[in-house]
């Protein structure tokens, strides 16, 4: 199994450590890489897509062609804040987006930088450290749609879904020691392929 951190901007390298600690912990042999350009996203069976800032991220993958790899080869997509604004179908801002989930996205929902916060959430049954900074939350989903789970919400809104291998987030994992949401995208890759 090869795993992409997609190294266009944001928080990158932290994504790559802690990912390294989820392969490790669970056993598997897996390799993972940053990645920058279409071709080596292509080698991918799964990519990361950090925070950041969302419109940069989004132009960038645009303009190298990354969604169109994507899509093509249909490669899972593991979405933390900025990453969850891509994943999704709309937002509340006019920007290239990947649009893979059907899913709808308000940006900054928590308000600005100097309101970003940590606190403890659930997801899996289990507390989980919550880091949001300037962080999106879901405006709403394809009810429609039966592949798509609701995984964890926090004072009435959804902060992490999933569609089919798809998984957004509207916090860091990655700045946490905490690897279970690593290991439970992993998981949910190798058992759909
Ligand atoms: N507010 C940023 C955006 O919408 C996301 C912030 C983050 O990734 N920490 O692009």
């Amino acid at each position: 199994m090869n795993i992409g951190i997609l190294n266009l901007q944001g928080a990158v390298s932290e994504h790559y450590n802690i990912t390294k600690k989820a392969i490790k912990n669970m056993g598997i042999d897996a390799d993972v890489k940053t990645v920058r350009y279409a071709e080596d996203v292509a080698k991918c069976n799964a990519l990361i897509i950090s925070g950041g800032e969302s419109t940069v991220i989004g132009k960038l993958i645009a303009v190298r062609g990354i969604d169109k790899v994507i899509k093509e080869k249909n490669i899972p997509v593991f979405g933390t804040c900025a990453g969850m604004v891509l994943l999704g179908k709309k937002t509340d801002f006019d920007q290239p987006l990947l649009g893979i989930m059907d899913i709808s996205v308000k940006r900054n929902s928590y308000g600005r930088q100097k309101d970003s916060f940590e606190t403890s959430i659930q997801i899996f049954g289990s507390e989980y450290p919550g880091v949001f900074i300037r962080a999106p939350s879901l405006e709403g989903y394809d009810k429609s749609k039966d592949d798509i789970k609701v995984l964890s919400r926090f004072e009435g809104k959804i902060i992490a879904i999933q569609q089919g291998s798809n998984i957004a987030l509207s916090f860091h994992p990655e700045l946490t020691e905490d690897t279970s949401i690593h290991e439970y995208f992993i998981r949910e890759v190798l058992n759909s392929s």
